[in-house]
């Protein structure tokens, strides 16, 4: 052991090795991985080592795709086996809903370009898997590239390999503590102390620990699992080929063979949480006892989908514990405040993920960002809010027990929630609001009839009609919106605007004027579709999505700068938006001061008195319409809202809900993050390019950005499609399609109510991108006719907003 690595990872799981694999290879060799026992000797060792293709975040679902196509490689690099059974696997569908988001998925993965994967119906599912019963499914996903592998040797394998390329591992040695450094990380290990510029927390079950010694509360926690090993079974034993992998998710059981007998992996209805502080440090190469009496139910409909179940003997059960993040996704990325501390933890299927998981965190930290867009597995994703152990507890339950339970896209799910709440929430709700959550905080989805109950659905649900009344107002009178749901950082200090001219790539707006500012990193990649707001006093503020904001935070601590001073403003000011063709009558009425055009024209912004309330306004609108964004204290929410109601009453005023909001800029063609802009694109490829301001000398990501101006045409460009559906919309990622050739993809869709019409934007081929193209996408599994439409459809020249 030396005195001294470049990085020292801690953990010696599938998903620490993997880090220090991928370190290696990229040409990081003086890199140490430290466990404290033997390697795999935290969850690894007892997985049940199946990998499978699905997953709901397309940008997952290609790492895992990734993880698969690595393990050969390893193998061969490493001269360790891992054990491969590349069965294929299927998925079943057992409800008529399941089989429509199958059909959904399947198409997903024609977007991606995965071609190994079918859908069967219940007579070729039952033929691939001879030994199960067909009752109930209504049909299945059938993926090449599924199966199982030795966990052990898979584990032995990444570590061989990564030691081939130069790096060391060190068993039986206990990292003790952390300690910051100007330079990096004091690592303290039983074995004595290593400087390291960067420390990996690869802790798996006792990530949470690890995380401390940083004064981090990590958002994971280990819970239970079971599976069952059968002796041999006579029907298995006489199958010429292997059984393949079978996930049946309304059985919330998979299987796979064992040798001559079969593994049944049983996610559990009812779930346990196991040491939520972490394993105790003295947890060896264990099993907990098993607790049939809990598991009986899925057990009973496991044994119905495999009758040879009923007479196996059973060889072993094993109860173990891994770890599970509140969306169950990986948590993996720097800390911001913590430079040179990353986490790989919370990794709930690490032989499927750990690949990609490795291969992302390495080059982040030696590129500076993935190549992916990796935000769903993001630490960044969570908050300081996620700390909270109530919080952690019930939403990494919820989903653990709802790992194979169908989640329908207009579905609010109730951990962890209420958390954060403006204040008008009770009002509002009192109103009839039916709120969606967004890091933790409520916002307002659309407003309801008390006894309204919205049926979970992949299609147009029932409150379709209820939105289309809210977009209604929206467009012939006045609405009013809780904005609270948006961040938004005040920046300050003697070099404030120096500061945000490098960080933004936009030209900065003057005095009293807010402007649209693309951000983006140093490889020329999106980080933010931003309002920059310059209130003429000194004070700047960025305003952006709400979810986001420890995402911009980490940014904005990476792009320095001294002589400038950001707060985060979002929890303390809050707000209104009031948007319609009626919206400066309200705003006259409760203001003394000028708010015509001349005074407060489009895309102005300052200080009004509004009622007793001194505000910030703003004059823009995301729905397209003539729009006011009224900030105020939060101490002055409900008064806001009670004053503009009352002042707009006789106008038709309304409140309306981010649902109906979406469909209004979907018929502006208006782009929104996490759809139409990711960390993933380009400026280029989405039109961001429009507001890079190309004269300014210096901003973060100019060279590449000017490559990408001066280099060849992207692949793929922005556009609106209009859809001719049925009883659905595009969501996202859904194949777009020109004379049977793949031609792009959807980057989201809804319906728009004003021009009554079914409307997605997209990500396409440039040479099929004119308006009037003929192409078809495919909608829940359907395929549906569809044309490139100019964008905009309602109000292409924008006369609304600048009225
Ligand atoms: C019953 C069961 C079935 C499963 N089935 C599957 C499956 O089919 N497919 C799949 O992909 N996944 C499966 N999993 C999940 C899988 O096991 C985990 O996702 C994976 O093992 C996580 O790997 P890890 O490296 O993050 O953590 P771990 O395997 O827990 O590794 C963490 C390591 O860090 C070491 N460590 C911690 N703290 C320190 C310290 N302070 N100093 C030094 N070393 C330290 C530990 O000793 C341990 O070896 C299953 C898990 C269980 C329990």
């Amino acid at each position: 052991m030396n005195s001294h690595y470049r990085v020292v990872v801690i953990g010696g799981g599938v998903v620490g090795t993997s880090v220090l694999y991928h370190l290696a290879k990229l040409g990081w060799t003086d890199v140490a991985l430290i466990e404290r026992s033997v390697l795999t000797a935290g969850s690894s060792w007892h997985a049940a080592g199946g990998f499978h293709a699905l997953n709901a975040d397309p940008n997952i679902a290609a790492l895992q795709a990734y993880t698969i196509d690595l393990l050969s490689e390893i193998e061969r690099e490493s001269g360790q086996s891992v054990g491969m059974h590349m069965t294929g696997g299927l998925t079943l569908a057992g409800t008529e809903a399941r089989w429509e988001w199958l059909q959904s998925a399947y198409r997903v993965f024609q977007t991606m370009g995965i071609e190994d994967v079918r859908l069967v119906g219940p007579e070729e599912a039952g033929a691939l898997c001879p030994v199960m019963s067909t009752e109930g499914i209504l049909g299945g996903l059938w993926a090449d590239r599924e199966g199982y592998i030795d966990t052990t040797g898979t584990v032995w394998a990444y570590a061989g390999a990564a030691k081939k390329h130069g790096a060391t591992v060190i068993e039986h040695n206990r990292v003790l503590d952390l300690n910051q450094t100007a330079e990096g990380w004091q690592v303290v290990t039983e074995k004595g102390t290593i400087s390291a510029e960067h420390v990996v927390n690869a802790g798996g079950l006792w990530a949470k620990q690890v995380g401390r010694m940083a004064g981090l509360e990590l958002p994971v926690s280990p819970l239970e699992h079971h599976y069952l090993l059968t002796e041999t079974i006579p029907e298995v034993a006489a199958l010429e080929r292997e059984l393949p992998l079978v996930v049946d998710l309304e059985g919330f059981t998979y299987m796979r063979q064992d040798q001559k007998g079969m593994l049944l992996g049983i996610y559990e209805i009812e779930h346990k949480h196991w040491m939520m502080d972490g394993a105790p440090w003295d947890y060896g190469v264990e099993l907990l006892q098993e607790d049939v009496d809990r598991i009986s139910h899925e057990l009973e409909l496991g044994f119905n989908r495999f009758p040879c179940l009923q007479t196996a003997g059973v060889k072993t059960w094993v109860n173990g514990a891994f770890t599970f993040s509140p969306d169950g996704n990986p948590l993996v990325g720097p800390v911001r405040g913590k430079p040179g501390y990353w986490v790989a933890c919370g990794v709930m299927a690490g032989f499927l993920q750990g690949g990609g998981v490795g291969k992302s965190l390495a080059e982040w930290m030696i590129h500076g960002e993935p190549e992916a867009d990796v935000y769903g597995m993001d630490i960044a994703r969570y908050g300081p809010f996620a700390a909270n152990r109530d919080y952690i507890k019930q939403t990494t339950g919820q989903f653990y027990t709802r790992r194979f339970v169908m989640t329908y896209p207009n579905e609010q799910l109730p951990a962890g929630r209420p958390l954060k709440m403006a204040p008008a929430h009770d009002a509002m709700t009192e109103a009839g609001c039916r709120w969606g959550v967004s890091w933790g905080l409520e916002v307002p989805l659309y407003f309801a009839p008390k006894d309204f109950v919205e049926t979970p659905t992949l299609k147009r649900s029932n409150a379709h009609d209820l939105v289309a009344a809210e977009c209604a107002v929206v467009r012939e009178k006045v609405g009013l919106l809780d904005i609270s749901g948006f961040s938004r950082f005040e920046v300050t200090g003697p070099n404030a605007e120096a500061w945000l001219d490098r960080v933004m790539a936009s030209r900065l707006p003057k005095p009293g004027r807010a402007r649209l500012a693309p951000m983006l990193s140093s490889q020329g990649k999106l980080k933010g579709d931003l309002t920059v707001f310059n209130w003429g006093d000194g004070r700047w503020w960025i305003m952006g999505s709400y979810y986001l904001r420890e995402w911009h935070r980490r940014w904005f601590a990476d792009c320095g700068g001294d002589g400038v001073h950001i707060e985060d403003l979002s929890d303390r000011i809050v707000g209104f938006s009031l948007a319609g063709p009626k919206a400066r009558q309200v705003l006259e009425r409760v203001t003394h001061q000028d708010v015509s055009d001349a005074a407060l024209p489009f895309m102005g912004c300052g200080a009004f008195d509004v009622g007793l309330i001194r505000a910030s306004i703003g004059r823009l609108s995301v729905a397209g319409e003539l729009g006011y964004e009224i900030h105020c204290e939060a101490s002055e929410h409900i008064g806001l809202r009670r004053l503009l109601l009352e002042a707009g009453a006789d106008l038709g005023i309304r409140e309306y809900g981010f649902n109906a909001l979406l469909s209004l800029r979907l018929e502006k063609s208006f782009g929104i993050w996490s759809a139409e802009f990711t960390q993933g694109y380009t400026p280029r490829m989405t039109g961001m390019d429009r507001w890079i301001d190309w004269s300014k000398p210096d901003f973060a990501g100019r060279d590449a950005a000017l490559a990408e101006r001066d280099g060849p045409a992207p692949a793929k460009v922005q556009v609106t499609l209009a859809i001719d559906a049925l009883d659905a919309d595009a969501s996202g990622y859904e194949p777009v399609w020109h004379a049977g050739r793949n031609i792009g993809f959807i980057t989201s869709g809804g319906y728009g109510h004003t021009v009554g019409q079914s409307l997605a934007m997209a990500l396409i081929d440039p040479a099929h991108a004119a308006p009037g193209t003929e192409l078809s996408v495919h909608v829940v599994g359907v395929e549906r006719p569809a044309r490139v439409i100019a964008a905009s459809p309602y109000d292409p020249s924008g006369k609304a907003m600048r009225q």
